[in-house]
């Protein structure tokens, strides 16, 4: 296994740090989702609330599963990429920085399915808030693992795209209830007019290659100001 890390989303490391600051003094957590990535990489994409029937407790926290997957998959439907549980956070009375033995089950249960293992952070408040990274194998060893937030370039921007984020891109349903992007539909028709009006072969170029040509070409604006 190449060396594990992980990297937060800005989205997903700041909705942790305010569940903390809404939850403070109490013990809280959350759900992390995201991608894995062969080099070692995981990419927190989105950070999964405790829900509402929780119990907080001084070094207990307990999660509302049902809320927890039902918020998981919401969130998980929005991305064009196939969003994974990648394991969990929780926060811990003083400087506590390890796992107790019903964390011990905890992590198990999200590490002992995959190959890869999972990820579990813990947060203490002492009193400046941290947070300890520990990647855990598929037999509940841990490692700590260094993290980092994204600085706006690190995370691949198609790791962060949504489904649907301007009208050309509103879904079509048909009779039978099937719904297919518009997108698709757009770039057809500008090929068949193409192939119309011009002699020569053509390469198609469609609305996604234009989209994919114009973050080119912000990118290398965004190069040029730095
Ligand atoms: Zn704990």
């Amino acid at each position: 296994m190449n060396q594990n890390y992980v990297i937060f989303s800005q989205r997903a490391f700041n909705s942790i740090v305010t569940e903390v600051i809404d939850k403070h003094p109490i013990e809280t957590g959350g759900i992390l989702i995201g991608y894995i990535l062969d080099n070692g990489a995981w990419i927190v994409v989105e950070n999964i609330p405790p829900g509402y029937h929780t119990i907080h407790q001084r070094a207990y926290f307990e999660y509302d599963a049902e809320f927890v997957n039902y918020l998981s998959n919401v969130i998980a439907l929005q991305y064009k990429g196939n969003l994974q549980v990648l394991g969990l956070w929780h926060r811990h009375p003083g400087s506590m920085d390890s796992f107790s033995h019903t964390d011990d089950g905890t992590n198990i249960k999200f590490a002992r399915d995959r190959q890869c293992g999972a990820i579990s952070a813990l947060v203490n408040c002492d009193p400046r808030m941290r947070l300890t990274m520990y990647h855990v194998s598929p037999h509940g060893l841990y490692q700590p693992i260094e993290w980092y937030v994204d600085d706006g370039e690190t995370i691949p921007t198609e790791f962060l795209d949504l489904h649907y984020t301007d009208a050309e891109s509103l879904p079509v349903f048909d009779q039978n209830g099937v719904v297919y992007n518009r997108e698709t539909s757009v770039s057809q028709e500008q090929i068949l007019s193409e192939e119309s009006t011009v002699e020569a072969p053509i390469i198609p170029y469609t609305l996604t290659d234009a989209v994919s040509d114009f973050k080119e070409i912000v990118q290398k604006l965004r190069r040029g100001y730095k």
